[in-house]
């Protein structure tokens, strides 16, 4: 099949998927900083670098973004090179699934947000953050 699309127009396409989730990310972030929560972001030197982390009470979270992780509500994929973005999600929801069992082996605790869940209810998603930090760090 011919790509009718050009590659300028899928990046724009791309850009405007990566900046309406970094948007999100940003929301939640700066909720919690207000409710007086320190962490750091983008951690490089955890496993699967995860989007939010304290490490002294190990916990961390992850905000899926929908496109990205093939959330099954809202992940479409582009008309162009379905395969090949195919693929590249389907590797990413197994590499999300290694992450999980990971930590969770680990004595961690990961929580995940879909980007959909902070767009829709960021209160539910601040609660459930606030309770699992309450709860006492694993030794
Ligand atoms: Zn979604």
């Amino acid at each position: 099949m011919v790509d009718k699309i050009s590659k300028a127009a899928r990046r724009k396409t791309m850009q405007a998927i990566r900046s309406k989730y970094t948007k999100i990310e940003n929301v939640l972030v700066k909720r919690l900083w207000s409710r007086g929560f320190r962490f750091r972001r983008n951690v490089n030197d955890l496993y699967g670098k995860p989007d939010i982390a304290i490490k002294k009470y190990k916990f961390i979270i992850f905000v899926d973004s929908c496109f990205w992780h093939g959330c099954p509500h809202h992940c479409r994929l582009p008309h162009s090179n379905r395969k090949y973005w195919g693929t590249k999600i389907k590797r990413n929801k197994m590499r999300d699934a290694e992450v999980n069992i990971w930590y969770k082996s680990n004595g961690w605790r990961a929580l995940r947000f879909w980007e959909h869940d902070i767009n829709e209810n960021i209160a539910k998603c601040v609660r459930k953050i606030e309770k699992n930090i309450k709860q006492k760090p694993p030794k």
